[in-house]
């Protein structure tokens, strides 16, 4: 079996509740959503063999306890993130997902070797994407709930309260008590953004949800 695989390189977590994690990670090649901030170049891959893969994962044995599986969307190549999932959990690596949570089917295949989820909401008014996604991220958080979740979601100048407060319901409804990262768009002008992120904040913590505001370190560190 193969998958396409855009790249594989060792970086360090600059998103969500695990940045600074030093992490092993392997890029999938195409995405099934067009966000307009995006910036993952979905131009090149390499058709990757199950057992090569494998092996050069094997290399970092050691110096590495999670391996980032992200983007792309890492679900849409289901079968192959199956058993690639499976021998690095066989192997005590910790599987970390990186998605854009409107897969629920293919989450349900490999739920079993994930160990951390890390799911994004696409709020409309930030991603610009016409299709209506809630219920796709509905049914994901269904699953996403029996593995450890949490969710991040891109604010910039145009994000809504509406969406925040649909954000805030799903997360509600799923029962988990999941944190939302409230990751500022890194095209914007923070200094805009920092009164609407403190006021999402708040509105976050009036209605139970716990949340953090946590910028893209990557970008800021400029590593990958
Ligand atoms: S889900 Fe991620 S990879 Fe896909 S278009 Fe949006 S930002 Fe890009």
């Amino acid at each position: 079996m193969t998958g396409k695989i855009s790249e594989i390189f060792e970086s360090v977590q600059g998103e969500g509740l695990y940045f600074g994690d030093r992490q092993l990670f392997v890029r999938f090649f195409g995405c099934n959503l067009k966000c307009k901030f995006c910036d993952t170049k979905q131009d090149v891959f390499v058709e990757c063999d199950l057992r090569q893969l494998f092996g050069k994962i094997m290399t970092y044995k050691g110096k590495y306890r999670f391996i980032s599986f992200t983007g792309g969307e890492p679900l849409l190549q289901v079968d192959f993130l199956k058993q690639i999932m499976e021998l690095t959990h066989k192997s005590r690596f910790k599987n970390y997902l990186e998605t854009n949570g409107t897969l629920a089917e293919a989450l349900a295949e490999v739920i079993e070797y994930v160990d951390i989820i890390s799911m994004d909401l696409k709020l409309p008014s930030s991603t610009g994407i016409k299709e209506n996604l809630w219920l796709k991220h509905r049914k994901f958080l269904k699953v996403a709930s029996k593995k450890d979740t949490f969710l991040k979601a891109v604010v910039s100048e145009g994000t809504t309260e509406e969406d925040l407060y649909v954000a805030i319901n799903l997360i509600r409804e799923s029962g988990k008590g999941m944190v939302l990262v409230l990751q500022p768009n890194y095209y914007d002008d923070y200094r805009k953004l920092e009164p609407k992120l403190n006021k999402f904040k708040d509105a976050c913590m009036k209605e139970g949800i716990v949340s953090c505001i946590i910028p893209q370190m990557h970008k800021m560190m400029g590593m990958r």
